[in-house]
């Protein structure tokens, strides 16, 4: 299977490119990373892995998407972005997430993957704008994989995304990034639409055979203005992702991406752990895309090292979120966030307004924190990188305290025993 792989990655995409990959993401992403565990050790921080919402605008209405997408558009604009990545880089980052809107909707991101072509870029997009003309010109820059978003067959892809046609349009923009042999990636944000669909053997090879290079599972988050809770997995069918995650690893010719779990199985959440922030369109730095909540700004006066290390919300978000969860805080505890909001006086970065109404409205349920369930890493090759460069860098053994965490589905079950309105017997 390991030999598959790298015969896939040799002779599917541009030897270019994958030299490229293997050193900007493999050797100085190691080096970030290390970095990043010496600064932890000198009561320093600074994330290795930065993402930027580089435009709130985008072409399509998902299903309980949290950007402000319909709102007037609001971009980092060239100048500002290379400087937040110039500053990152100065830390010793060399991978950075764009997310969106819609990235590709930036008027000037081309402009900002060739000011910066000593470092990789991860674009999460809906494939929509990739056009041969698009594709070509990021094989010439080399720097950037498209991560390509399918959410479900035809129907269920238009349902979730808002409009007909959305999945044949993901599909054009899938093969003209494969046609110019880019290192593609596509992701689907799994939910109860599309599990059957997507989280099976049948959909993994027909990605391997179309050139598709790595595939990366999201749990859907039922945040935001419009939750959809319908949409959301139980506690059992995410461990189903995961396992299905653990077993691809190590059967199938495929990079296989999680950003929840260590090589042992124990859930993450990047945030908390200091792996990631997150920058929005208007320049928040925020704890991650959908905690819309900020106190500092890549706009601030201050050098953005001297940001990140002395934000005493951020800090207070990592501490707090890690002595309580080991997953995701906005889906089992969203009151903490209301209490850090509040006693930091964070500002709400939407453009609507309502972020702390919206935490008040979401309904606690389990994330990637299945205590007692652990799926350990499979295939020794992930088992060794996430020793090393991604698990939860000590966070959990420094601030997890057993007796604040609260199982959103023990509350679940209380809460529905206390409605019951059977007669209580004497
Ligand atoms: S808070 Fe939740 S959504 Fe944000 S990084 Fe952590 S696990 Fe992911």
């Amino acid at each position: 299977m390991y030999l598959s792989l790298a015969k896939r990655f040799l002779l599917e995409t541009d030897k270019r490119l994958l030299f490229k990959a293997g050193w900007t993401l493999g050797v100085r992403g190691l080096w970030s990373v290390h970095k990043h565990k010496r600064r932890l050790k000198r009561g320093e921080f600074f994330p290795p892995f930065l993402y930027l919402s580089v435009i709130n605008s985008c072409n399509l209405r998902c299903q309980g998407c949290w950007v402000d997408v319909a709102a007037k558009q609001h971009r980092i604009e060239l100048d500002a972005a290379n400087e937040t990545i110039r500053q990152a880089k100065a830390m010793g980052n060399s991978f950075f997430g764009i997310l969106g809107g819609e990235p590709f909707m930036h008027k000037d991101l081309m402009k900002i993957f060739e000011a910066n072509r000593d470092v990789y870029f991860q674009v999460f997009t809906n494939g929509h704008f990739i056009t041969d003309e698009v594709a070509a010109e990021l094989r010439r820059l080399g720097n950037v994989t498209p991560l390509i978003s399918v959410e479900g067959t035809e129907m269920i892809s238009d349902t979730r995304r808002g409009r007909d046609g959305v999945l044949s349009q993901t599909m054009k923009g899938l093969e003209a990034a494969l046609r110019h042999k880019l290192l593609v990636g596509v992701c689907t944000s799994v939910c109860k639409t599309n599990i059957d669909d997507l989280v099976r053997d049948e959909w993994v090879d027909r990605l391997i055979e179309m050139g598709v290079m790595y595939c990366w599972f999201h749990i859907y988050r039922p945040v935001g203005p419009e939750p959809n809770l319908q949409l959301s997995l139980s506690s059992e069918e995410q461990r189903r992702v995961r396992q299905f995650v653990v077993d691809t690893r190590a059967t199938k010719p495929i990079i296989v991406v999680d950003a929840y779990h260590d090589d042992a199985g124990n859930a993450l959440c990047p945030a908390a752990t200091g792996f990631t922030h997150h920058v929005g369109p208007w320049g928040d730095i925020e704890p991650c895309p959908v905690i819309q909540l900020a106190t500092e700004s890549i706009h601030d006066d201050r050098p953005l090292a001297e940001t990140m290390n002395k934000s005493a919300f951020l800090k207070d978000f990592r501490e707090l979120t890690a002595q309580h969860t080991r997953g995701c805080v906005i889906m089992e505890r969203p009151d903490l966030l209301i209490e850090l909001a509040e006693k930091h006086g964070a500002r709400d970065t939407t453009a609507r307004g309502r972020v702390i109404d919206e935490l008040e409205k979401i309904q606690p349920r389990r994330s990637q924190y299945q205590p007692g369930q652990e799926i350990p890493e499979r295939s020794f090759v992930y088992r060794w990188a996430k020793k090393y460069a991604f698990n939860d860098f000590g966070t959990y053994a420094r601030h997890f305290d057993v007796a604040k965490y609260q199982d959103p589905d023990e509350q679940v079950d209380s809460q529905s025993q206390a409605k019951s309105d059977l007669p209580i017997l004497s």
